[in-house]
């Protein structure tokens, strides 16, 4: 299958020849000749798969007819995160080089005075998180009747985000009339009824999970025998100085710990910086451009806040704590070994993460092979005789014995009680940090 087998036009094949594609991934060509016939779609993809251009390539060449006029965008797409909306507008610009269409990005943290200019312009696309949407429409900024095409992207972590009811309201705001493309993951109860109340006789394209993570990734475990954040921030350090890394994404699952390790790094003199929910958008936004620049070797970053991110060319993803939910470990290890190159994947786990890695073997289906820190760094000593916690794989080792059961209440990890809007997920429970709540 070629790009041009799917019906785009030149202006759009000339972009996407340019951007380097040579053919369609599996999303893109069961979804873009769907939209070209105006029909819905749901599109059970993730990050990765090339999803964005699956939507955006089709979107343009339906919008390359007609004007926009003021206020009234012609096309949504909504993004659960600031990031991923800018992350989408930066897909839509450049594949969008060969046509006149104009676009703007409605996200928190960018000023008001901009972003109303240019919707009283007219704009073709406007790509936005549902908050700051929702808010300008309830301002009189925006009017919805305009809107030919709605795009949903990432739904199910708008679920554990708690977005849903503002999703269904901007479903309700746009015309009956309007065609919808629709993403999500995975399809728990709760979005299949918003696909089903929402989406007229929608053609469902659906590539195969992730659950497999890439070949080009090796993956590696280091067990520490006891729950020491000391010991562990040791560890991290050895396994810097023994990997040599070039760059790395370094993921905790507590934004308190993305901070406290960030500190640690850069005391240690390495070149570390934190990113998530509690900073502000220009730092944010300054520290993800100054890591994909390499003036940043280690991003320290929570899941969410680092969810969908297209950072190409990191050598390393390291696991601080091993992720609560075992598609996380997924989503975080597939931040390395893209495009075709190689990585490598380190997760640290200690006595209290034996579930969680339980269930991310079986998610695999395989085991995580065990990783040494060997001579050339020193490892944590533990300070007791207690036997080490269980290894994951012990293909070329003695199988040690599970000599105790983890005790979370005297953990300083314990993992928060999900609220009521994470049940679904999300790893920050019932501290979600207020970037996603986008304004
Ligand atoms: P996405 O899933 O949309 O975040 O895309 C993931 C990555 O795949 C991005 O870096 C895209 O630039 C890239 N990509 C999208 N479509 C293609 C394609 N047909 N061939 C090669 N790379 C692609």
């Amino acid at each position: 299958m070629t790009f041009e087998e799917l019906g785009l036009g030149p202006n759009t094949l000339r972009a996407v020849t340019e951007s380097g594609y040579t053919e369609p991934t599996p999303i893109q060509a069961g979804a873009i000749p769907k939209v070209l016939q105006r029909q819905d779609v749901l599109g059970i993809a993730q990050t990765g798969t090339g999803k964005t251009a699956s939507f955006t390539l089709p979107m343009m060449e339906i919008l390359s007819q007609g004007r926009a006029k003021a206020r009234m965008p012609r096309s949504l797409i909504i993004e659960p995160t600031r990031e991923l909306a800018a992350q989408v507008a930066e897909n839509f610009e450049k594949y969008s080089k060969y046509h006149r269409l104009s676009m703007a990005l409605l996200i928190g943290g960018v000023s008001f005075g901009d972003q109303d200019k240019k919707l009283m312009q007219g704009v073709d696309v406007l790509i936005c998180t549902p908050g700051r949407l929702l808010d300008q429409y309830d301002r009189g900024k925006i009017l919805m009747s305009g809107v030919q095409l709605l795009v949903i992207d990432e739904a199910d972590r708008m679920l554990d985000m708690g977005f849903i009811p503002d999703i269904e309201r901007i479903f309700k705001m746009t015309p009956f009339t309007r065609q919808t493309l629709f993403f999500s993951a995975t399809m728990p109860a709760e979005i299949q009824r918003i696909v089903d109340t929402f989406l007229h006789q929608p053609a469902k394209v659906e590539v195969a999970r992730q659950a497999t993570t890439a070949k080009t990734v090796s993956q590696n475990l280091l067990s520490l025998p006891r729950n020491d954040p000391k010991a562990k921030r040791a560890a991290l350090r050895d396994i810097m100085v023994k990997e040599q890394l070039k760059n790395a994404i370094l993921f905790c699952n507590r934004k308190k710990d993305v901070d406290v390790v960030a500190k640690s790094l850069s005391r240690h003199k390495i070149n570390a910086a934190p990113i998530h929910g509690d900073l502000s958008q220009s730092i944010r936004t300054e520290t993800l451009a100054k890591f994909k620049a390499g003036d940043i070797r280690i991003l320290v970053a929570s899941d969410v806040a680092a969810r969908g991110l297209d950072i190409p060319d990191v050598s390393h993803v390291l696991n601080y704590d091993v992720p609560f939910h075992a598609e996380d470990y997924v989503h975080r290890i597939g931040r390395t070994g893209r495009a075709g190159r190689k990585g490598t994947a380190i997760t640290i786990s200690t006595p209290i993460d034996h579930k969680a890695l339980a269930a991310i073997v079986e998610m695999l289906g395989q085991d995580i092979p065990e990783y040494h820190l060997g001579k050339t760094a020193k490892a944590p000593a533990p300070k007791t005789t207690r036997k080490p916690a269980p290894k994951v794989k012990q293909d070329s080792e003695p199988k040690p014995t599970r000599t105790r059961k983890p005790n979370p209440t005297k953990s300083d990890s314990k993992p928060k009680k999900p609220n009521k809007q994470s049940k679904s997920g999300s790893p920050f429970g019932d501290h979600m940090p207020n970037f996603f709540s986008q304004d």
